[in-house]
């Protein structure tokens, strides 16, 4: 059993003084297999007091070392790449070699096209006679959510480091190992003290005193719209800046002439990614009614692949999901849906006799007035929802309160990319398009506020200032002006 009872806290690992112990559970085995210490109110403020008293150094330390020493912390995530995928495999229940790569090599990689990024970005303009510098906005408290922990973590941590802010962090009590690994990287990579603390706790104490804590400017966090609704009015009464990425409920939308299959297969694809537990998944199939038939077929055919089983055997396809309670939530929301007329498409497997599994489940006969219809589920549930004409379907991807992300498949006309443009949601793919860790990401509506990866990411967690320069100063101090 690993007990991790320290925090990071002014560049030294500190005993936490909290009294709750946070339990880990392997989402497989049901077993707990660690034990995090909670932080106190006290270690709050002395984390915060750090972040603090770094950050006029930080910032003004040349972007070229900060660059430098972002490299290094993804140096040294990379050497424990393995420690990693072993502990958010068993913490979230995601297969271990798709974790290995989606899970950690993807925000190791991260870590490094950031700070490419921050080498490209321009810092300093000119408009007119005034001189624009985007400045760090200061102590930033990043909440993270448990489905991608260190992803999460690191598209907060790295661009704001690189903007020259300083940080503490509250992951998830779900799956907090990524933070404790990222600590001691980052004291392997010799950052100067306090530029970042991670703290260990709940959402309603130690994060919501994190999020109300005078000594924080700027709130970066991922998770529940519940929760993001929250933390906007505390942060929103304190007029703190906020970046919020909430929860999805995205379509895929398949207009007439699209490859069906590979529409389908993709769309089931993107809805199990992680057992349905990832915030941009496809949820929702929107296909036009007389395709209906071909498209339950082709479920039929693919639905069994999803095998599940054992996250570190190399067949298994769907994880449990992270949790009982995950379990049970998605579970009801099914039979609910099933009660209020949706049909479900393909047998439903015997499921293994541990972990919190559900199996791979498809729903059809989905109409807007049902709930599963209009509400994240977060588990691997695929709803089929049937359009007459493209304004119809268009109007049904866009109906419902989230706009993460969605996806159009047609014909490669310039039809197709109408219709893409016409979706709310921060991220449309046409066809497949492979995600782009370097394009904004982030949400419309109750899926969020503000955007995250990219030079966008960096661009969060800076303010633009503008200095008015006056003739002279423009005249003679022109090589200190870009
Ligand atoms: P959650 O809201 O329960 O918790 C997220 C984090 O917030 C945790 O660290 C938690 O301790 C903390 N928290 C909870 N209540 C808080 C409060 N009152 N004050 C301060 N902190 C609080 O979410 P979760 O269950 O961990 O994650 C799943 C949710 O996250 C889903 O809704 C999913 O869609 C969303 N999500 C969104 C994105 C995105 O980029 N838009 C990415 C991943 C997950």
């Amino acid at each position: 059993m690993l007990k991790q009872t320290h925090l990071l806290i002014d560049g030294v690992m500190t005993a936490a003084s909290g009294e709750q112990e946070l339990p880990v559970t392997d989402s497989f085995t049901e077993d707990v297999f660690a034990r995090y210490r909670s932080a106190s109110d006290d270690d709050v403020h002395r984390a915060v007091a750090a972040a603090r008293a770094a950050r006029i150094g930080w910032s003004a330390t040349p972007l070229a070392e900060r660059i430098a020493a972002v490299r290094r912390v993804a140096a040294a995530l990379s050497e424990k790449a393995e420690a990693l995928t072993t502990a958010i495999s068993r913490e979230v229940g995601m297969p271990r070699k798709l974790a290995a790569r989606i899970q950690v090599g993807a925000p190791i990689a991260a870590w490094n096209s950031y700070a490419d990024l921050a080498a490209e970005m321009v810092w300093e303009s000119r408009i007119g006679h005034s001189l624009v510098q985007h400045v760090p906005v200061g102590v930033v408290a990043c909440i993270t959510p448990w489905n991608y922990p260190l992803h999460q973590i690191t598209g907060k941590v790295a661009p704001a480091l690189l903007a020259g802010c300083t940080v503490v962090l509250k992951p998830s009590e779900i799956a907090p190992t990524s933070a404790a690994l990222l600590a001691e990287a980052i004291q392997q990579a010799g950052l100067p003290p306090g530029v970042f603390n991670v703290i260990y706790g709940t959402g309603p104490d130690i994060g919501e005193m994190l999020v109300s804590h005078p000594g924080i400017d700027m709130v970066s966090f991922t998770g529940s719209t519940r929760a993001g609704s929250h933390i906007a009015a505390i942060a929103g009464s304190q007029i703190k800046r906020m970046a919020l990425e909430l929860g999805g409920k995205s379509a895929a939308l398949v207009l007439p002439g699209a490859e069906l299959p590979t529409a389908v297969k993709a769309t089931l694809a993107s809805c199990m990614l992680n057992s349905g537990q990832t915030c941009s998944s496809m949820t929702r199939l929107l296909v036009q009614r007389d395709m209906l038939p071909e498209v339950e077929r082709l479920v039929r055919d693919l639905i069994d692949t999803y095998r599940m089983g054992d996250p570190a055997d190399a067949a298994t396809r769907l994880g449990p999901l992270v949790s009982a309670d995950q379990r049970e939530k998605v579970q009801a929301m099914i039979d609910n849906a099933v009660a209020a007329g949706a049909r479900s498409v393909g047998d439903n497997p015997p499921v293994p006799d541990h972990g919190f599994f559900i199996p791979a489940t498809v729903l059809s006969d989905i109409t807007p007035a049902m709930t599963i219809a209009m509400e994240e589920v977060f588990g691997p549930v695929l709803c089929i929802m049937c359009y007459d004409d493209i304004e119809d379907g268009i109007a049904l991807a866009n109906g419902t309160e989230y706009g993460l992300a969605g996806a159009v498949w047609g014909p490669v006309k310039p039809d197709t990319l109408a219709v893409a443009r016409r979706i709310r949601a921060g991220q449309v793919d046409i066809n497949g398009a492979p995600f782009n860790p370097a394009a904004p990401f982030g949400g419309f509506g109750k899926s969020g506020i503000g955007r995250e990866n990219g030079c966008h990411g960096i661009q969060e967690f800076l303010e633009p200032v503008a200095i008015q320069l006056p003739t002279p100063f423009t005249e003679s101090l022109s090589e200190y002006i870009s």
